[in-house]
């Protein structure tokens, strides 16, 4: 078990256990909505749309351990974290202390409260569709942001 206080405060990305690490993600669901790239000008749009293995109830992962050989737009931040990084929330943990920055005050690690995320609305059940539930020429309706304005 976990018995490192404060490790996300001490501790570098790469010095953390498998178990630390995934401790980081605070169940919010936002980096499981599905992305459109436009192919005329490469800019990256955010939809409400959430992978199909986004069990929306508790906005985790339905099938994790098999995910990234399941499902094409998964991202392995333990490998990818550098490349993936912009495209991940402003409030992941995880972008979050890659670039220096402290923890959300409503997440789970720093509120002792795993129902904070929903409390601040951080967290995707309350607007996302599943994949499962729209036919994909309806994905393109969904886009609620884009996602290149600010890494241009
Ligand atoms: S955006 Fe970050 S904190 Fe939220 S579910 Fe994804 S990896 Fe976890
Ligand atoms: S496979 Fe799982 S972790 Fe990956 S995007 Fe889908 S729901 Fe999220």
């Amino acid at each position: 078990m976990n018995n490192e206080i404060n490790f996300w405060e001490t501790k570098s990305l790469d010095e953390m256990s498998d178990e630390q690490w995934e401790m980081l993600c605070d169940g919010c669901g936002r980096c499981c909505l599905v992305k459109l790239e436009d192919e005329d000008d490469n800019k990256v749009y955010l939809t409400n749309v959430a992978c199909k293995l986004l069990d929306l109830e508790t906005c985790r992962c339905s099938d994790y351990s098999n995910r990234i050989d399941t499902v094409s737009m998964c991202m392995d931040l333990k490998t990818e974290l550098a490349e993936m990084v912009d495209y991940l929330p402003e409030t992941c943990a995880y972008r979050l202390l890659y670039k220096g920055n402290p923890l959300e005050s409503w997440h789970p690690l720093m509120s002792s409260n795993p129902d904070s995320v929903r409390d601040a609305g951080a967290s995707v059940n309350e607007f996302a569709v599943s994949e499962e539930a729209i036919h994909p020429d309806q994905v393109e309706s969904h886009i609620i942001a884009s996602l290149s304005d600010d890494s241009e």
